[in-house]
């Protein structure tokens, strides 16, 4: 069940599979963008003219480098890293790293291309951007991150810079990474460069909120979903994904808008509690001991543990995907509709399959796409650097009320952009064309 695309779009889609062989999670997400653009072009003639669409799909500079590094065993070891800079049409590139093995061109080209258009949501002044390595975090010891981190910096500094490309964390990578990676920096370069990096620690250069920010403001994006179809988040029951940062967060901040939160996840399976998730257990457990779930029943025993069970058989009225791409297939969101769900927004990046989303759309479930439900980390990581620029700190109330109100005028530009194309409450279609938009006239104002 695949959309047609626009006769002008095709040849365009052709062009990208033709260019990009193998890249299947880029190709998705290009086509996805493109599947919504045919009444722009329409309304926009100057954008094609410029041809826009085809400068967007093409990366302005990639970079791919080895990282050597020595294991506990003295064994050498070689990874391979990536620094895709997609577009700087809006500021420096700006985006995550992803350290993990299933990490190759095509992972990261799909998370940058996702990025122009969420960074463009924003309203802040940055480009899009992505990097990361097929390095597996798992099992490693702190003194290997450290090694890895700096190897991979002793190659990477040179490409970076605050005015330029702005790096921060993704799936395998947090505090401690980005401490390896930007110590390693101020070392080569002998300069304390804290806007080069976000996601810092609080001692030195990070901002208040930006650990909670992309979980928070996914549920700030789904409170005003609700709102619009006179909804609330309060008293509803949610299943989370994941299990890492964004979940984390975005279960605490659900929990605290009166949400009751069941289930999450991990690699290996589901944890329900019916008591509601246990967040101090959860955070001791993944964020100090860096532990699998399985140690969550064993500490709790009224809650249970569902061995590579599948989170969305789990009932429950709003579903929150926040662990990783093409996690919620077309099967699992008629699973969630037939169990009442009212309500899906994407913590993760491209967590639904394009046939999932069109499951959940033609069923009229909000659904709000990673690009403008996850946005929250990004814009606070825009607000830690000017932050930086400024050599202030902000209180937490502060940089998190400034957070809510991005989300809010995020969830506004999108659902104002969805009536604007005849598309009313289509998310997917506010955010591409709304993203789209605003990068496409800062390229066209800025010549070839
Ligand atoms: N990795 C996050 C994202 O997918 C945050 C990127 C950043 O803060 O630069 O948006």
């Amino acid at each position: 069940m695949v959309a047609g695309l626009d006769e002008k779009l095709e040849p365009i889609y052709q062009d990208v599979l033709r260019r990009n062989p193998g890249e299947t999670e880029f190709h998705q997400a290009v086509r996805e963008v493109l599947e919504t653009l045919g009444p722009v072009l329409v309304k926009y003639p100057e954008l094609a003219d410029q041809k826009i669409i085809q400068r967007i799909c093409e990366p302005e500079r990639q970079i791919i480098f080895r990282v050597p590094w020595q294991d506990d065993r003295g064994q050498i070891q070689i990874n391979r890293a990536f620094r895709v800079e997609f577009n700087s049409a809006l500021g420096p590139f700006k985006g995550g790293m992803r350290f993990h093995p299933s990490v190759y061109l095509g992972i990261i080209k799909f998370l940058g291309f996702e990025q122009i258009f969420k960074n463009a949501l924003t309203g802040l002044p940055i480009g899009g951007g992505k990097g990361g390595s097929d390095f597996d975090p798992k099992g490693k010891s702190d003194s290997e991150i450290m090694r890895f981190c700096q190897s991979l910096m002793t190659e990477l500094y040179r490409h970076i810079g605050e005015h330029t490309d702005v790096p921060a964390g993704d799936i395998g990578v947090g505090q401690r990474e980005i401490g390896y990676l930007f110590g390693q920096y101020k070392r080569i370069t002998n300069r304390y460069e804290s806007g080069v990096f976000t996601g810092k620690g609080l001692s030195w250069g990070g901002s208040r909120a930006r650990t909670e920010a992309t979980g928070y403001g996914t549920i700030f994006f789904l409170e005003e979903m609700l709102k619009v179809r006179g909804e609330s988040i309060e008293g509803k029951t949610c299943i989370v994904s994941g299990s890492g940062n964004v979940a984390i967060y975005a279960i605490e901040k659900a929990m605290a808008m009166g949400a009751r939160v069941i289930a999450c996840s991990d690699s290996n399976g589901v944890v329900v509690d019916q008591d509601g998730i246990d967040l101090d257990l959860l955070k001791q457990i993944k964020e100090i001991e860096r532990r699998r779930l399985t140690s969550y029943v064993q500490e709790k025993t009224s809650a249970t543990y569902l061995e590579d069970g599948c989170i969305w058989n789990i009932p429950c009225q709003v579903a929150l995907p926040c662990a990783t791409q093409n996690e919620l297939t077309a099967k699992d969101a008629q699973c969630l509709i037939k169990n009442g769900c009212i309500a899906v927004a994407e913590g993760a990046n491209m967590p639904t399959t394009p046939e999932g989303i069109r499951v959940l759309l033609e069923a009229g479930i909000p659904f709000g796409p990673g690009k403008a439900a996850n946005a929250g980390g990004v814009a606070t990581s825009a607000l830690e650097m000017q932050q930086n620029a400024s050599r202030d700190s902000w209180s937490f109330e502060h940089t998190e009320q400034r957070l809510q109100q991005i989300m809010v005028n995020i969830h506004r530009h999108c659902y104002e952009t969805s009536e604007e194309f005849d598309a009313q409450g289509n998310y997917v279609v506010g955010a591409n064309i709304a993203g789209f938009l605003k990068v496409g006239q800062a390229m066209a104002a800025l010549g070839l």
